[in-house]
This record gives C-alpha cells, structure tokens and sequence, in this order.
C-alpha cells in the first residue's frame, strides 16, 4: 500500500509540473471556459484500434455474448428499445453501451447493422419535450446510459441526429424540476449525466449545460460526503451494520453504485475547480481497498460491500463500471495510479470472470474460488447462482452490461494532451491514429504482448515529419525504465509519465522493456498474492466442467452454456516464499500469446492449461512453477475456500512443484495463498532440487 501512496503523490506533482502553462489542444476539444482544463482528452471512438491479443479478445467477444445475445434473449430481442413491446428499462442501453464501441473498433459491417437497428428506432423516438426511448418508460435512469450510447455512436458514426437528441434531451433535463431521490436508482446514479453532459458542452460550448449539470449535482445524493465521511468502514462491517435495503441506505452500499460513483467528485471537479472533489476520489479509492480491497484492484459487493476476505465477491457490473469510472478520472485528473488501477481491474478482474469465448460470466468472482457451482455462499445479499459461469446467472444485469469493459478500454489506450500531443495511458497491442502539432495526422502502432511479456515497441507512421510530444506512462510497479528512440535514450522510474518530444518522422521507433520481476502482495490475515507486471497469478487447478440446465435451453440458443466447475486436484496449498531474495523458486515460463485459432471464436488469450472436455482451455500464456505445501486443515466452508490460516503458517508436508497462472485464465483459484514458515523447508526452495 506504501508505494500505492508514493505513487499518488508522485503523479499528482507530476500533474502539477508537467501539464501549465499550455492553451489546450487545437485538434480536439478540451473543456471550454468557466470549466477547469482536463489533464487529457478521451480520442473520439475509433481512432485507436486493437491489434494482436487485444484485437482476439475482442473478435472473441464480437463471436461471444456480444455478437449474439440480442438475437436470442428475450429482454433484448423484443426490447421497446428497438421498436419492441418488452424491456423498456436498462437493458438495451446496458448493452449498446458496448456493443457501439465494439462494432466500431471492429469496424465489423454485422455488428454495425445490428447497431442501425437500434439506433435508429432510438432517435426516432426523441420527442418535442426532449424526452427519447420507449413510451413506456418514465424514468430518467435508463437515458442516463443510452445518452453514452449516443455520444459514442456519434463519435464514430458522425450522424448530427445523434448530437440533436443529446442536446434536446439536456433541454428537458434544464427546463423540467430535479427528479433525482435518494432512494431511487435515477438518483444515486444521477451523475452520469455529467458524463455526456461535460461532453455535450465540448462540442457545442453552450453554457445552459453547465447550469443543468449543476442542478444534478446540486439536487442528487452527495458522493463527495460519502467518501469524506466513508459510513461503511471496517467497524460497519464487523458490526453487520452495512445495508442491504434500500430504504437504510442500501444503494450507497451498493457495489455497482460505488463502482460509478468514484468518478462523480471527479466529474464535478471540472466545474467546481474545488480540490476538495480530488481529493473526495483519491480518498474513496484508499477506502475501497483498506476495507474492501481484493486481489485485481476491485473491491467486494455480492451485492453489497462486503470487506476483504477473500471468499467474498464481486459482481461483473461493478468490474467494467469502476473500469469507466477510471477513464473518465484518468482523462480528468492524469494521475497515473488511475490508470495503474485501470489495467489491474482490465487484465485481472474482467477475464476472470468470464470464459475465455466471451459466452459465459459470473455475476460474483472471489479471488480464492475453488467451487463454481449452485450452492449457498455467504454473500452480503446475492442467491445461490451467483458464481457459476453461465449465461444469466442470478440477475440478468450484467448479461447486459458486461459488454462495455473491453471495448472501453480499447478506446482509453491513448488521449491527447494539451500541447498537441499523444499520451500511452494504458499498453495493450493497438494502433491509434491521431491529430498532432497542427492537425497533423499520424498513427502509432503498439507492438507488445503486455501485460504478459514487458517489451513494448511503438512504430511510427506519418506522411511528413512532424514535432509533438509523446508522453508515455511507467507503471506503479515497474522499476527504471529505459526509453530507446531517434539513437537517444531516456531513462524514467515508477509512476512517472516519460515526455519524448522530437521531430518523428516516418518509421521512428520508440523501444522500451517494462521489467516484470516477481514481486508479492500482503493480503487478508496476513495471506500474500503473488504479481508479476500488472498480473496477479493463481494456482492453477485441475477442474471438471459440467454444464447444468440453468438459462441455456430455455431460449433454445445452443451457444449459450451455464457451467458449474469443480476441483479435480488439491487447492490448498500455503507458498514458500524466501523473504531475504523474494525470487528464489519462482520460474516463469512465457508462452507465445496469441495460437488458438478458433476460426469461429477468436483465439483463446485468457485460457488455461487445467481442464478436459472444453476446447478453449488451453495452456496459459504465462506459467509460473514453484512449490507450496498443502494445509490439511484448511477446507471448504459455507461451498467457499475458508479463509486463508494467518501467515506465517507452520506445514509438516513435503513440498510439491505447482503451477500459478494468470488469475485471468484461472476460473478456479487460489490467489491469496498463506505463507509457510520456511524455517524448516528453506532448503527445498527452488524447483528440480
Ligand atoms: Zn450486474
């Protein structure tokens, strides 16, 4: 947690020193006056493109769940949304919101035709009041989301009609009284106007937008409050105070609220200027991880906030929100921790909790997960489905919002800055192609298998030669960074955003190798995960997969399967871990990253190597052997891995050669391991011996 803090500290002096002085962009639009500048500006949908493993995932994703399901569910196949009678409500927006973006990025003809059919019945229904979307539906909540669905649609599709329902649903909002109560949905989620509110004002610098922002903020539950005052703390929790219901408070506990509420203080923080909003983010993030904190940078709710014990979950939608939530705070504030947190959550906690083809996820992960099947759990609220793999499993919101998480990302690879230049928020192979200096266009592409192997080339492409600067983030937990370009070398340390500025011309490379050394994380009772660059790394369990009849015949679409998973080896196992030379017995074996050609799902990136009688669970793109010894008393309780024995833990086993694999390709694990009192074993330590 120190360096967490370090690095929050160091990024924001970095904020302050590195980004006055300047003007702003004059190829894209920072925020107009009276709002304060944004440290970087988001690039309009589609300017970054996915390439190698990222690009798979998200072929795998258009072939999954995303491609398909408005095809065969219900709730989206007769959607008032798209023109039908039924579901008026969140899911269609839930579910545009990412399969815009991924159309998109895609630039996948199938996907934008499905787009086209709901788009269009959308705008249709704008009506003389402002007010859009089916009849039937009085609430503002639902808006809140598919006004993202039209901004990023209008980003990448350029239809001014888009733009219009925007504007005219802002009028509503500005000439009709605050409908935003404490106790429903519209209002403790009522900031997400802001998003597309703040955007909406860049386009068009119209100032009544920021007095309708204004009245939300000023008229909704107050976040900021709640993170200064933080009311379900640790003693909340071991008194059981933290609410369920909604009428005690329920929905500030709520998981998904505070997975979108971390960004509200931020998003106000453009119109107030008020460091009391920053420092109301920062604040709630340190929170979440002291009480709440899990292993992948995400904190507990099943479906509440539910503490740090690693048998506990966390609900998919809360994953891609926080993951939202970040990008917009990243784009606001530049403070590289954000972003650190972003690829965290990205490469751990979101394909983890999904199978690897994008056709099955969870509603709960657990950090340590070693039973996926229909059995009670002791979940702060959630039913007995909640951590099986399937297609709808306990509630179908995350069905229709999990799609949002990869496709996002993809977008907030890069940003502009305000001196016309690029800066790398997060490393995943892609190409973004951009305006820089004056409107010159130029494209990088990011040649790198990041986060699982740390060597990161970027080739440069432009028809002249042309000065900007490039800005390139070290992450949190990289040691020093060498920076190779133009014959030149710069050399950065952990948390720092690198500025190379230079005439690039056509065919410049920038080479740099992120060093990825084993490095261990204190957990729960003393407990440690081990990491690996942005990784945390599971043991790998043998494991059965059996599909039961849960959701996956009732809508006659023989994709869809719900799986329950069980072990076939032993789990219980406590690491050796030589304090004095960390390193020592840990051996990483890297696998080529992308060779599971699945014609018809993409390749495989997140599979694992433990499993029979499914085709995507193949052998994981980064294995790590080493030894453990297991713990005979440590077992299953309430059908959850109980929590790990306090560390050190004294074992009077042999020591046995295991296997630890990306907790994202592990859909059993174990991943806060107890430690073993190596006073006795020391000697065995490194594996072959
Ligand atoms: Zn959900």
């Amino acid at each position: 947690m120190n360096k967490l803090i370090i690095s929050l500290i160091t990024a924001s002096f970095l904020f302050l020193s590195g980004c006055t002085g300047k003007t702003g962009n004059v190829n894209y639009n920072n925020n107009p006056e009276p709002l304060v500048s944004n440290a970087y500006i988001k690039l309009p949908l589609g300017s970054i493109k996915p390439e190698g493993w990222l690009l798979s995932q998200l072929e795998a994703q258009a072939a999954g769940l995303t491609g398909n399901v408005d095809d065969f569910w219900p709730d989206l196949v007769s959607s008032s949304w798209r023109g039908g009678t039924g579901e008026a409500w969140e899911r269609g927006p839930y579910f545009l919101d990412g399969l815009v973006p991924l159309a998109y990025l895609l630039d996948d003809d199938r996907l934008k035709e499905k787009v086209k059919n709901w788009i269009e019945p959308i705008i249709a229904s704008s009506s003389d009041s402002g007010w859009y979307g089916p009849e039937k539906n009085k609430d503002r909540w639902p808006l809140s989301v598919a006004n993202k669905v039209l901004m990023q649609y209008y980003e990448a599709a350029s239809d001014q009609r888009a733009l219009e329902v925007l504007k005219k649903y802002f009028r509503y909002l500005h000439d009709n009284p605050p409908d935003w109560p404490d106790m429903d949905w519209r209002g403790v989620r009522a900031m997400e106007n802001a998003v597309t509110g703040y955007w909406l004002f860049r386009q068009t610098g119209e100032q009544w937008i920021l007095k309708t922002i204004a009245s939300i903020q000023n008229n909704c539950f107050d976040w900021t409050d709640y993170y200064e005052k933080f009311p379900w703390d640790s003693a909340a929790l071991a008194d059981k105070r933290i609410p369920t219901a909604r009428q005690s408070g329920g929905l500030t506990a709520h998981v998904v609220n505070n997975g979108m509420a971390i960004k509200y203080p931020g998003l106000w923080y453009q119109q107030s200027g008020n460091e009391r909003y920053r420092n109301a983010v920062l604040a709630g993030i340190q929170k979440y991880d002291k009480i709440h904190g899990q292993a992948g940078g995400r904190f507990s709710g099943d479906e509440h906030l539910s503490g740090k014990s690693p048998d506990h979950g966390t609900e998919l939608c809360s994953v891609v929100e926080y993951m939202f939530s970040l990008e917009e705070l990243y784009a606001i504030f530049g403070d590289n921790s954000l972003a650190d947190r972003l690829e965290s959550l990205t490469f751990n906690a979101l394909p983890g909790t999904t199978t690897p083809d994008m056709w099955a996820h969870q509603y709960d992960q657990q950090s340590n997960q070693v039973l996926v099947s229909v059995h009670k759990r002791s979940w702060s609220s959630n039913g007995d489905y909640s951590n099986i793999y399937g297609l709808m499993p306990n509630f179908g919101c995350c069905l229709a919002n999990m799609h949002q998480g990869w496709p996002k990302f993809t977008s907030s690879l890069w940003m502009a800055t305000n001196d016309n230049g690029l800066v790398a928020v997060a490393y995943s192979p892609s190409t973004v192609k951009a305006q820089v200096d004056n409107g010159t266009e130029v494209s990088i592409r990011e040649v790198t298998d990041y986060p699982f192997k740390g060597d990161v080339k970027l080739e440069i492409n432009t028809a002249k030669a042309v000065r900007f600067p490039l800005y390139l983030r070290v992450p949190g937990w990289a040691d020093e960074v060498i920076f190779n370009y133009k014959g030149k070398t710069k050399t950065a340390i952990a948390g720092e955003t690198v500025k190379l500025e230079e005439k690039w011309a056509d065919g410049d490379q920038v080479t740099f190798s992120l060093q990825m050394d084993i490095r261990f994380e204190k957990r729960y009772n003393n407990s440690v995960s081990v990491l690996r660059g942005p990784l945390y790394y599971s043991l790998r369990i043998d494991k059965e997969f059996n599909s039961i009849k849960l959701n996956y015949d009732n809508y006659g679409y023989k994709g869809s399967i719900d799986w329950e998973i069980k072990p076939e080896s032993a789990w219980n196992y406590g690491l050796m871990i030589d304090n004095a030379n960390p390193g020592r017995g840990f051996e990483v074996a890297e696998n080529p990253v992308t060779r599971y050609p699945f014609a018809d799902k993409g390749d495989m990136v997140w599979s694992s190597d433990s499993a029979k009688y499914v085709k995507w669970d193949q052998e994981a793109a980064v294995v790590i052997t080493t030894r453990g010894i297991t713990i005979p008393g440590w077992t299953l309780k309430d059908n959850s891995s109980d929590i790990p024995p306090r560390s050190p833990v004294k074992a009077t086993g042999t020591p046995k050669i295991i296997k630890l694999i990306p907790y994202g390709s592990a859909r059993l694990r174990i991943t806060e391991f107890p430690a073993i009192d190596l006073t006795r074993v020391v000697d065995v330590m490194r594996p072959g011996n």
